[in-house]
């Protein structure tokens, strides 16, 4: 079969989605294929973090999911102690509470606008890969399987990934929680908190506004445990949160419900060969802190832009690689605060729970230790291992930087999907490197009111590069080296007396 320069991703919901459009956006071919025939309306997420929202607002896309929901600033984590994230650094310093089909809708139709095909009904069955390339088999209808050829595959086809499987990877873990009652709901009585969550022994639940007078309650009682195919009762759900809540936030009205148990695994490895995993295919771990999708929506905006610059032949030695050094690490950490949360919302003996009560009211009210858990939660903490000798910068998230001139902000100069060359002060190698040499791949730009290092920032918003060179000459050669390395040789080699 023909070689393709395409890219396949198995599975289109919200970590496949924004792949696709990553790839799109820069130039390559890609289909999802999703073995859905319909897109689903399911709510499971709706907690969007500050990492996710700067990630969507590097694509343009941020204040429209940010329309479709509610933002909230503090919520009650256990009785008597709020995460406040009204502190975090960047415009976004809050959850966004929506539903997960609207972030899926606004995923989708970036995709499409760039150019993505997204077939559903068609679900991948099997795949072999050689040195240049996949096969996937695809199965469209009944008995109709027929075999595709990429260059790449992605499975982001969630926690049961055929994908994973196919690679013969295990996905080690236990299990995390059974049988907890999803329900959209109205609620009698107004409650304090726009996200209010609480553990009391043998039942917890979690109460988020979606800002339109519907809540959505996640409910647990140890009493009452049932497989996933037992319906919910609404009595039930009215019954625990009464029991959590006490009588002010009694339940009414129940539009939807559902049931679900959770695992916490994670693959080996998040690469073989041609082929990746990323989102639940790769790691699965209870809803605590709802950071599964958020975690797979960063996965691939870890992957896209790699996936492009080896398939535009500008890729450094290695680079497909670091998608699993760098993603890897975090899915672990994920899978440890998430289970940590959850263990202490479960915890049962009254005495311990007091204990936990009394810890998070301190911890949430020493300012280093709250900084450092809204850190953690919202993503905003998350870095990358840096080489050893690198400057202190390197692997961290760019902060969105005022920009001179036209755009405004870092986060909307990396709307094009290249590089941004971020100058300290108005730096004539920076410009004349960057717009002669390597056009189209990287923009430069001077940040206002700074006096702080020349950084090279990747398209996913993490810094490739920092210097703190002051020395013109000294500074440009550093400047085209970390440009060679990052975007590829020049296409025009500037001579020394033009930009010194
Ligand atoms: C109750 C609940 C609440 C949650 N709350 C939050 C929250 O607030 N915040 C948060 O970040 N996360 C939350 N999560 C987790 C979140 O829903 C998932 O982490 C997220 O959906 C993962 O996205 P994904 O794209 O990786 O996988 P999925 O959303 O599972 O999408 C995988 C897609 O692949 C398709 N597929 C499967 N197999 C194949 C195949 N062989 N071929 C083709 N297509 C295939 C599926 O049909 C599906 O559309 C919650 C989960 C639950 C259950």
């Amino acid at each position: 079969m023909a070689p393709s320069g395409e890219v396949l991703i198995a599975g289109a919901g919200p970590t496949g989605l924004l792949l696709a459009g990553d790839l799109a956006v820069a130039g390559v071919g890609c289909t999802v294929l999703e073995r859905r025939a319909e897109r689903s309306g399911l709510t499971r997420a709706f907690a969007v973090h500050a990492r996710t929202l700067e990630a969507l607002d590097a694509r343009g896309i941020a204040d429209h999911l940010i329309a479709t929901g509610e933002r909230v600033r503090r919520f009650q984590i256990f009785s008597g102690s709020r995460l406040d994230l009204s502190r975090l650094p960047g415009r976004f310093p809050f959850v966004l509470v929506t539903p997960q089909y609207e972030t899926e809708r606004v995923l989708e139709e970036r995709a499409r606008a760039a150019g993505a095909r997204i077939e559903r009904g068609a679900e991948v069955v099997a795949l072999r890969q050689d040195a240049e390339g996949v096969d996937v088999d695809v199965r469209t209808g009944p008995g109709g399987v027929h075999t595709r050829r990429a260059a790449y595959l992605v499975g982001a086809d969630g926690v049961r990934s055929t994908v994973r499987e196919e690679l013969g990877l295990p996905f080690p873990g236990r299990s995390a929680v059974r049988s907890v009652m999803l329900a959209d709901v109205r609620v009698e009585g107004v409650p304090r908190e726009a996200l209010t969550g609480r553990g009391v022994g043998d039942a917890f639940a979690l109460l988020a506004s979606y800002g339109d007078g519907w809540y959505r309650l996640v409910a647990w009682n140890r009493r009452h445990q049932v497989p996933d195919s037992e319906p919910v009762d609404p009595a039930e759900l009215r019954e625990v949160a009464r029991r959590v809540f006490g009588a002010d936030l009694g339940v009414g009205e129940t539009r939807w419900t559902s049931r679900f148990h959770s695992d916490e695994r994670q693959a080996p490895r998040y690469r073989s060969g041609r082929v990746f995993l990323a989102g639940d295919a790769a790691h699965a771990h209870s809803p605590a802190g709802g950071l599964g999708m958020n975690t797979g929506i960063q996965d691939a905006a870890n992957l896209g832009w790699k996936l492009a610059a080896e398939l535009h032949g500008r890729a450094p030695d290695g680079l497909l690689d670091t998608y699993e050094d760098e993603r890897l690490p975090v899915g672990r950490q994920v899978l440890r605060v998430s289970g940590a949360l959850l263990r202490m919302l479960l915890l049962e003996p009254r005495p311990l729970r007091a204990v936990r009560g009394a810890a998070m009211v301190a911890a949430t009210r020493m300012p280093p230790v709250a900084r450092r858990m809204a850190g953690t939660v919202s993503g905003i903490d998350i870095a990358y291992p840096a080489p050893r000798g690198a400057h202190r910068l390197t692997g961290r998230r760019a902060p969105d930087v005022r920009l001179a001139g036209e755009p405004g902000r870092l986060y909307e100069a990396l709307r094009e999907g290249r590089f941004v060359l971020v100058a300290a002060v108005n730096d004539p190698a920076v410009t004349y490197l960057t717009f002669r040499g390597w056009a189209g791949r990287v923009r430069g730009a001077v940040a206002t009111g700074s006096t702080g290092s020349t950084v090279l920032v990747r398209p996913d918003g993490y810094i490739a590069w920092a210097t703190d060179e002051t020395a013109p000459d000294r500074r440009a050669a550093e400047i085209r080296a970390a440009l060679t390395r990052w975007c590829g040789a020049a296409a025009e080699q500037p001579s020394h007396q033009r930009w010194a």
